[in-house]
């Protein structure tokens, strides 16, 4: 249908007689002379209807009388010859910008209706709001912005699965129809109308699955896996997400760092012609926490966290005293003057007023408050500096390295609360001071986790990752402190997010069930849920273990996106709704019928509705 696409032509196409098809995304007449922005998923074209310059044999009033109907948006045909632009007109900020198209012959092929937001190449701020975006998502996609993180979102899986084929692995389906088990979060059910009362669960991951292709001798497995988790809906989660997921046989944990340091390395390679530097460097979950107070470490910039508990335990200020007597820790955070953005004339680095937004923060928290010490040419000064002898004072500012013009802030309370807000802190003053600004990408492994975590007030264990994760000893002692066993588990962190999680798994099904058993399954729960999955085990299945990294949350943190939304085709919006095609929607009656379901929610509305009448 056409010659060229809409982003090709140069000056070398001069002279060239060219047919050129896409979307109308701007006419402007200019006295008799009408100009045209064609477009398509290439660039932008300029055609233009000069009855002046044509020759006598072109039926100028049928020409112009097509042109008529080419209104935004339709879908239209262009025949013609390439020419100059006149000189001052050209627009050097589009690579065809230096010509344009002198319209011989054209077709309308499809008409549009008035478009509901612009589609044209704009900044986020003039956006259309999201739920607009995602409703007419067909017309967002035409904006080069959105092809654009299409096309980057390929290429990254292309070049993923060209070196995983090329590494020995091999691509393998798994199912969507899946059972229900216990593990993680919610399963979105599929009813069966074959064996009524029964259901399906759509898979939260292919883990059992891909467990099983060990058993069965595939070794090296990867799949592109669609996942879905019926959570409550958060800012920048999707019901339904993609992950590269991967398991070897005859592994260890470094064997699956190293198989996907040496993915991302081809990435980077293809993708932005850059040697990643491997092995990624690696951080105990417990160092994590004290230091940066996330398991999602940001290690792109300094500010670490600090605990000065045994630092400040013979001052004599109260506040921090009864902290301490309930077994809470104090951290502290240097915020050195020279990384402030906006300077106080008075104080150096950050000022009073500043000091006191930053304490409301703290409370908003859910912490005490935060206490704050400025060093000047004379040692730390602030408002309860008395509580504190000079020698605990001259200690602090050592350990704290702070020089004048620092601010130093402190948070204590319980440890672990006081860590994530310490971490919290930490990343609210990295982004008012531009720390992340210009950074390269920073990858971390995350180990040494725990493989349980003990709920505080009933003491009830839950997985650390998932019921699968290998103890480190491979086996769990029959009396220990539960909370203290270490599993074999890792997250990759990226920029501060966690974009894959992945472990060593339980090869022996009598470790298995130990986990299980301590996670609180009954025996019967075990047999019902589990016994298929417990039964391959059993099979001899090697040692095995493998990861899975969100490609939804790398492809965004990539391309420097707000949300994940902007880098799938077809999102849900915040309310997990799929406003293009209105899904999810109520069904005929006829539909429930012959799978023996009756709605439930019906009644319920109509009760409301009374109630509220
Ligand atoms: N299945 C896990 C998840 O979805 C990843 C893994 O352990 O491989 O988080």
């Amino acid at each position: 249908m056409r010659t060229h696409d809409c982003g090709m032509l140069r000056p070398e196409d001069l002279g060239k007689r060219v047919t050129l098809a896409g979307w109308v995304r701007f006419r402007r007449d200019h006295g008799g002379v009408l100009f045209f922005d064609l477009a398509d998923c290439h660039g932008i074209t300029q055609l233009v209807y000069d009855p002046e310059a044509l020759g006598k044999e072109i039926d100028k009033k049928s020409l112009s009388d097509v042109l008529n109907t080419f209104g935004r948006e339709c879908v239209v045909r262009a025949t013609g010859v390439v020419r100059e632009r006149v000189p001052g007109t050209e627009d050097p900020r589009n690579p065809t910008g230096a010509v344009e198209v002198l319209i011989e012959d054209a077709k309308l092929l499809n008409s549009s209706k008035p478009i509901p937001f612009e589609v044209a190449e704009q900044k986020n701020s003039l956006l259309a709001n999201e739920d607009m975006r995602i409703h007419y998502r067909y017309l967002d996609l035409r904006r080069p912005q959105m092809i654009a993180n299409l096309r980057f979102r390929h290429a990254l899986i292309s070049a993923a699965r060209e070196h995983l084929n090329k590494a020995g692995f091999i691509e393998v389906e798994t199912p969507m129809l899946t059972r229900s088990t216990a593990e993680g979060a919610r399963d979105f059910l599929v009813p069966s109308r074959i064996q009524p009362g029964h259901f399906y669960a759509l898979p939260q991951s292919p883990q059992l699955f891909k467990q099983m292709l060990m058993v069965g001798s595939v070794e090296r497995y990867y799949q592109l896996a669609r996942c879905f988790r019926d959570e409550d809906s958060r800012a920048d989660r999707q019901p339904e997400f993609t992950q590269l997921d991967v398991e070897l046989s005859f592994v260890e944990e470094a064997d699956v760092h190293a198989a996907i340091e040496e993915t991302l390395v081809h990435v980077w390679r293809k993708l932005f012609d850059k040697k990643l530097k491997t092995p990624f460097p690696q951080i105990t979950f417990a160092e994590s926490m004290a230091r940066f107070g996330t398991d999602a470490p940001d290690m792109r910039f300094g500010l670490e966290l600090v605990e000065v508990t045994e630092t400040i335990r013979s001052s004599g200020y109260e506040v921090f005293h009864n902290i301490l007597k309930k077994g809470g820790i104090v951290v502290c955070l240097n915020l050195k003057q020279s990384v402030v953005k906006e300077k106080d004339p008075e104080w150096g680095g950050v000022g009073r007023k500043e000091v006191d937004r930053l304490i409301d923060w703290a409370k908003q928290q859910g912490m005490g408050g935060l206490t704050w010490m400025r060093c000047t040419p004379n040692g730390l000064e602030s408002n309860i500096v008395k509580y504190f002898p000079e020698e605990v004072r001259a200690a602090l500012q050592k350990r704290m390295d702070a020089e004048p013009g620092d601010l130093l802030l402190f948070l204590a309370g319980p440890k672990m609360q006081t860590q994530k807000a310490g971490g919290a802190l930490r990343m609210k003053l990295a982004r008012e001071n531009g720390l992340l600004e210009g950074k390269d990408h920073q990858f971390v492994w995350l180990v040494g986790c725990p493989l349980f975590q003990a709920d505080p007030l009933t003491g009830k264990l839950s997985a650390f990752h998932h019921p699968f994760v290998r103890p480190v000893e491979g086996d769990i002692p029959e009396q220990c402190d539960m909370s203290k066993v270490m599993g074999i588990s890792y997250d990759l962190v990226l920029d501060g997010s966690e974009i894959g999680s992945g472990s060593i798994r339980n090869h022996d099904p009598a470790v298995q069930r130990k986990v299980f058993k301590l996670l609180g399954l009954s025996d019967d729960a075990m047999e019902r849920e589990f016994s298929f999955f417990l039964e391959a085990l059993e099979y001899g299945a090697p040692p095995h273990g493998g990861i899975a990294l969100g490609i939804d949350r790398l492809v965004s943190i990539l391309l420097g996106c707000e949300s994940i939304r902007e880098v799938i085709a077809f999102p849900k919006n915040k309310r997990f709704q799929s406003l293009v095609d209105g899904a999810p929607a109520k069904v005929d009656q006829s539909k429930l019928s012959e799978l023996m379901l009756i709605s439930i929610a019906e009644e319920e509305e109509k009760r409301e509705r009374v109630e509220d009448d």
